[in-house]
């Protein structure tokens, strides 16, 4: 069993601690050694659950439906969570059902206290040193990951960042969504990695060819987090999890280094 395919480090101070997975076939996971673009979702991905930016953004979605909606902060809330479930993002289901502005949605929700971001040097390090281009794939606006990026000290580093409105409002995990975002930024699926802390949103990018990496999050207001518990080894589609991003691209680029230093010299 691949060393990789292990919980990269011990828990994180997270409440109940998450276990070490292994593959459930057992096969080697896809790997690194070929990628040359590194594809990460912003939330909960680049920077830890434990930040709660959601919760901010969370009761801001109410609040914008309750007024939007000319109903209660309870009523907005249930719409909202049921959107969620049912169109995978709130604010799909608010343009479908209600014809909703998602630009003044966006801004609205996003316009967030962003002093609990830290700075993120070991991250940057990381992150400069992967051997190719980098892109952050959201379902949130672009300013918003511009913002988060900047908290963190690592925008600068980034080629571009593809948005919910960039995919034409098409959200992860639906697997037009992804095409979208491969076609618009030229992206070599096979020769491509994504890192998302949802489950789900890895499906489509194994099925393109991607390599897939999980990046645990104790973020618990979805139902995927409580069918996570009870994983005993990792779903097919996930080749790599970790606990702690850093430090596990880290780790790849010495590996990714250590395979292309013994490659013989081109020609
Ligand atoms: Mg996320």
């Amino acid at each position: 069993m691949s060393a990789e395919r292990k919980v990269s480090r011990a828990a994180a101070d997270v409440g109940e601690a998450p276990r070490v997975l292994q593959s459930r076939s057992g096969a080697p996971p896809r790997g690194f050694a070929h990628t040359d673009a590194w594809i990460f979702d912003l939330d909960n991905t680049l920077y830890p659950a434990e930040c709660n930016l959601f919760a901010q953004v969370d009761h801001r979605m109410g609040a914008f439906i309750a007024h939007y909606l000319g109903v209660s902060y309870a009523q907005a809330r249930h719409l909202q969570k049921t959107y969620y479930r049912q169109f995978g993002t709130t604010l799909a289901g608010l343009m479908a059902v209600h014809k909703l502005d998602p630009a003044a949605f966006l801004a609205y929700v996003h316009d967030i206290d962003l002093s609990v971001v830290p700075e993120a040097p070991e991250l940057r390090a990381a992150i400069a040193a992967l051997p190719g281009r980098r892109l952050i794939y959201t379902n949130g606006s672009r300013r918003h990951a511009e913002r988060v990026a900047e908290k963190l000290g690592v925008l600068d580093l980034f080629e571009d960042i593809c948005d919910i409105a960039a995919c034409d409002y098409v959200p992860k995990p639906e697997a037009d969504a992804f095409q979208r975002m491969v076609r618009r930024h030229g992206v070599a699926a096979e020769r491509a990695a994504m890192f998302e802390d949802m489950p789900m949103n890895l499906t489509a990018p194994h099925d393109l060819g991607m390599t897939t990496v999980l990046v645990h999050s104790s973020y618990l207001d979805h139902p995927v987090q409580e069918q996570m518990k009870t994983w005993t080894e990792l779903p097919d589609h996930i080749h790599h999890m970790t606990l702690d991003l850093a430090e596990f691209l880290a780790a790849t680029t010495r590996v990714c280094g250590d395979v292309s230093r013994s490659r013989p010299p081109p020609g």
